[in-house]
C-alpha cells in the first residue's frame, strides 16, 4: 500500500529546495501532491491547419521544417530564433528568444508538433515561444495538458513532473473511498482512474468523469457528517421546554418600532422550537441592518421568563458592549439583569459578575470569547446566542452550550448565502432567514472610483463632515508592510492628519490595540468626538453609528463582496443619507466587474450569488469565513447539480443507516473520520 502521508520531499524530482516552494502551495505530502488539482486544462491534443489558425489563440500545428534555424542577434543578452514550418495548407514562423539550444534541433524535412500562441498578420501566421515534440512523441503535445497554480519559482513543467512522479507512486494503489454499490447506482468512477485522470485526462469525456467522482465524494462526504451532526442534536439530546404562556408580545410593544413581516416570521419559528422538547439549534439568517438583535432580545426574554439564563457570545468586545446597551435598555424595564463579561476587566468587578451569573441573580450575560474561559458558570443557562457565528468554530459554540444542559442554540449570521446552499451548507442547523429590511431604510449609494478622484473625494468628506456628519476609512492593512500595493490604517491616518484632513478629528483603530483603547475610540467616535475613523475590518462587525454617513474603503478590491457589503452596512443606520466610497486599484476585468455589482446593487441575498459565481466557493466558504473545511475540487455554483444529488443520496444513506454502522457503509464513515479528523467533534 502507498503511504499517502510520506513527506513530498521524497518525490522523484523534489529536493530541498524544491520541498520549500511546494510548501508554499501548501503541499507537504503525496497526498497532497496528488489531490492538488489542476486549476484548468489546455488542449494541445487536436492540430489544426495553419491556414486556420486565429490571431491570439493558444493552438496546436502538425508540420514540415522548411528552413534551417536563422538566428538575429537584436542586441546584447537578446538573440531572436526563427524557423520556418508548412502544411498542406500554408506556412507558418516560428519565434524564441535567447533559446540558443534549439539552434540545431530541427533539420529539413522532418515533422514535428508545436503548440503555441498564434499571431496572425495580414500577410504572415507566426507562432511565438511554441513547445513542441517530434512527430511520434508526446510529451508537450498531443494531449490535453494540466495548468496548475504554481508561483514565480515553480514552472509549470517542474510541477506538473513532480505531480506526475507523484502519481506514478501511487499506480493503482489508492483505497476506494466510496462503497462500490454507491459507484455503481450513480455511475462513478473508480478513486484510482480518477486521481489519474483528472491530472492527465486521455480527453475531455474522461476528464468530466474524474472530476465529477472527486466533487461528489468531496461533497457526499461533508453532507454526510453535517447530517449525522444535525442527527445526533435532535435525536439523543431532549432539549428544554419554556414556557408558552410567555408571551414575546410584551417586548414587541415596547420596542420602539414595529417589526417586519420577516421579523415576526422567525420569531415565530424560534419560539416553536424553543416551546417544543427539541433542542433548537438555529441559524437566523439577515443582511446587515436586518434587525436580528431586535429578535434576539425576544427570544432572550422568552427563555428568562421561562426562568432559564440566556449567554449571548459576540467576537468582539465593541459588538460585546453594544449587544448588551440594547439588552439592557430593552429589557430592564421587564425586571431583567444584564450583564457584560469582557476581558481585560478588573479582577474585583470580574469575581462579581461570575459570582452573580453562578447564583442566576444575573439572566442575560453578553460577552466575547470570555464567556468560554472554565471560570465562568451558570445556575441554569437555557438559551445561547452567537452573532456573527462564522467567527467562531463549531467548537467552540460547543463549550459554551456545553455549560448549561441543553440548552436552545441560535446562531446570528449576517451573511446572506443562497438558500439552497445554506439549506445545504447548514445541514446541522435549522435555517430561519429575514428577507426583508426595516421600511424606510435609505439606499446607500455607492461609488467606485480610481486615485484620480481623490481630490473630489476628500472634498466629498469635508463637506459631508461640515453637515455634522462622520466618516469611516477601512484599510487592507494595519501598518505599512513590504506590501506596497496596499494601503495601511497608520499610513492614512499619518496622511489624513497631518495633511488633509487637519481642520478634523482623525483617530484610528484596529485589532491590535488594547480592548481598553477600543472601546474608549469607539465610545468616543458614537459621541461624535472623532469626525474620522481610520481602521481595519475590526468594524465591519455590527458596530451600530446612526451619525456616520460615508464609508470609505481603500483597496476595495482586496475584499470580497461580502465583506465590502458588510461594511458598507456600517452606515446608513440613521436617518441622514449614506454613501460608501469604494477605491480600487488596477484595471483587471475581475476587479471592474466586482464594483459594479457593489455599486449596482444593495442586496446581500443577490451579492453573496454574484460573489460565489466569480470567485467560486474556495474562497467564499472557506474555513475562515464558515468554520466548515475547504473545496479542494467541488465548486458550489457550478456544481449545484451534483450538490442536490449528493444530498438526497446523504439523506438516504442515513435514513437506512444512521450511524454508518452496516458492512457497506464503513468505508464511507472511515473517509468521514479521516476527512474531519477532529475538525467537526463538538
Ligand atoms: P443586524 O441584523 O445587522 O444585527 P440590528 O439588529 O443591529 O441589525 O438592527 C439595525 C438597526 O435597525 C438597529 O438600529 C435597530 O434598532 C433597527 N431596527 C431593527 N428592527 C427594526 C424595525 N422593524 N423597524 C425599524 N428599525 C428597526
Ligand atoms: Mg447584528
Amino acid at each position: 500500500m502507498v503511504d499517502l502521508l510520506k513527506d513530498a520531499k521524497y518525490i522523484k524530482g523534489v529536493g530541498p529546495n524544491r520541498v520549500k516552494q511546494l510548501n508554499k502551495l501548501g503541499i507537504y505530502t503525496l497526498e497532497d501532491v496528488i489531490t492538488y488539482y489542476p486549476r484548468g486544462y489546455e488542449d494541445r491534443g487536436k492540430a489544426k491547419l495553419i491556414a486556420e489558425l486565429v490571431d491570439g489563440e493558444e493552438a496546436l500545428i502538425e508540420v514540415t521544417c522548411v528552413s534551417k534555424m536563422s538566428e538575429i542577434k537584436i542586441r546584447k543578452n537578446m538573440t531572436i530564433y526563427k524557423l520556418i514550418v508548412r502544411d498542406e495548407s500554408a506556412t507558418c514562423t516560428l519565434t524564441w528568444f535567447n533559446s540558443f539550444y534549439l539552434k540545431n534541433k530541427f533539420k529539413i524535412g522532418e515533422k514535428y508538433k508545436f503548440f503555441g500562441k498564434v499571431k496572425r498578420r495580414i500577410n504572415q501566421i507566426e507562432m511565438m515561444s511554441p513547445v513542441f515534440d517530434e512527430e511520434s512523441t508526446n510529451k508537450n503535445t498531443g494531449k490535453i495538458i494540466p495548468i496548475y497554480s504554481s508561483t514565480y519559482e515553480l514552472s509549470q513543467n517542474i510541477l506538473r513532473g513532480i505531480i506526475e512522479n507523484g502519481l506514478k507512486e501511487v499506480g493503482n494503489e489508492l483505497t476506494e473511498s466510496l462503497p462500490q454499490y454507491l459507484l455503481e447506482q450513480y455511475g462513478i468512477i473508480d478513486a484510482n482512474t480518477a486521481i489519474h485522470q483528472i491530472h492527465f485526462p486521455n480527453n475531455f469525456n474522461t476528464y468530466e468523469k474524474a472530476r465529477k467522482r472527486l466533487v461528489f465524494e468531496e461533497l457526499l462526504i461533508m453532507q454526510l457528517a453535517l447530517l449525522n451532526l444535525k442527527e445526533r442534536y435532535s435525536k439523543n439530546e431532549k432539549g428544554i421546554v419554556f414556557s408558552e404562556k410567555v408571551k414575546v408580545s410584551e417586548v414587541i410593544d415596547s420596542l420602539p418600532f414595529k417589526l417586519t413581516n420577516a421579523q415576526k416570521r422567525v420569531l415565530e419559528e424560534i419560539e416553536q422550537d424553543m416551546e417544543s422538547n427539541k433542542m433548537m439549534n438555529r441559524l437566523l439568517q439577515g443582511d446587515v441592518g436586518s434587525g436580528k438583535t431586535a429578535v434576539a432580545i425576544c427570544a432572550a426574554y422568552k427563555a428568562v421568563k421561562s426562568k432559564y439564563q440566556v449567554a449571548i457570545m459576540v467576537p468582539t468586545a465593541i459588538l460585546a458592549k453594544q449587544h448588551y446597551e440594547n439588552f439592557k435598555n430593552m429589557l430592564s424595564q421587564f425586571d431583567i439583569n444584564c450583564e457584560l463579561l469582557i476581558s481585560g476587566i478588573a479582577k474585583k468587578q470580574r469575581t462579581e459578575i461570575l459570582d452573580n451569573l453562578k447564583s442566576g441573580k444575573t439572566n442575560i450575560i453578553v460577552g466575547t470569547h470570555a464567556l468560554l474561559e472554565d471560570e465562568v458558570e451558570f445556575k441554569n443557562l437555557g438559551l445561547v446566542v452567537t452573532d456573527e457565528q462564522h467567527r467562531f468554530g463549531v467548537r467552540q459554540r460547543g463549550i459554551l452550550n456545553s455549560k448549561g444542559l441543553n440548552p436552545d442554540v441560535l446562531v446570528m449570521s449576517a451573511t446572506p448565502i443562497p438558500r439552497t446552499l445554506a439549506l445545504i451548507l447548514y445541514g446541522d442547523l435549522d435555517i430561519s432567514i429575514i428577507d426583508e429590511l426595516p421600511p424606510n431604510r435609505q439606499k446607500i449609494d455607492t461609488f467606485a472610483v480610481t486615485s484620480s478622484k481623490e481630490n473630489r473625494v476628500n472634498n466629498f468628506i469635508r463637506e459631508q463632515i461640515k453637515e455634522g456628519r462622520q466618516i469611516y476609512v477601512v484599510c487592507p492593512l494595519v501598518e505599512e508592510s513590504e506590501e506596497i500595493n496596499a494601503k495601511s490604517v497608520t499610513e492614512i491616518f499619518e496622511k489624513y492628519k497631518n495633511e488633509i484632513f487637519k481642520e478634523f478629528n482623525v483617530e484610528y483603530i484596529h485589532g491590535k490595540l488594547k480592548p481598553k483603547e477600543k472601546e474608549e475610540i469607539m465610545q468616543n467616535f458614537k459621541n461624535k468626538k472623532i469626525d474620522i475613523l481610520i481602521s481595519t475590518t475590526v468594524i465591519e462587525v455590527g458596530v451600530d453609528v446612526p451619525n456616520a454617513s460615508v464609508m470609505v474603503i481603500e483597496n476595495a478590491e482586496r475584499f470580497g463582496l461580502a465583506t465590502l457589503h458588510q461594511l458598507r452596512g456600517r452606515v446608513g443606520r440613521g436617518q441622514y443619507k449614506s454613501y460608501c466610497i469604494l477605491k480600487y486599484k488596477g484595471n483587471g476585468e475581475q476587479t471592474r466587474e466586482r464594483m459594479k455589482i457593489m455599486v449596482e446593487t444593495n442586496d446581500g441575498f443577490k451579492i453573496s450569488e454574484k460573489d460565489l459565481e466569480m470567485r467560486g466557493s474556495g474562497e467564499f466558504f472557506g474555513t475562515k469565513q464558515h468554520g466548515l473545511p475547504e473545496f479542494k475540487i467541488a465548486n458550489l455554483f457550478e456544481d449545484m447539480q451534483i450538490l442536490k444529488q449528493v444530498q438526497s443520496v446523504a439523506i438516504k444513506i442515513l435514513q437506512e443507516d444512521s450511524n454508518l454502522e452496516l458492512e457497506k457503509n464503513k468505508i464511507l464513515k472511515r473517509t468521514i473520520n479521516k476527512k474531519f479528523k477532529e475538525r467537526v467533534e463538538i
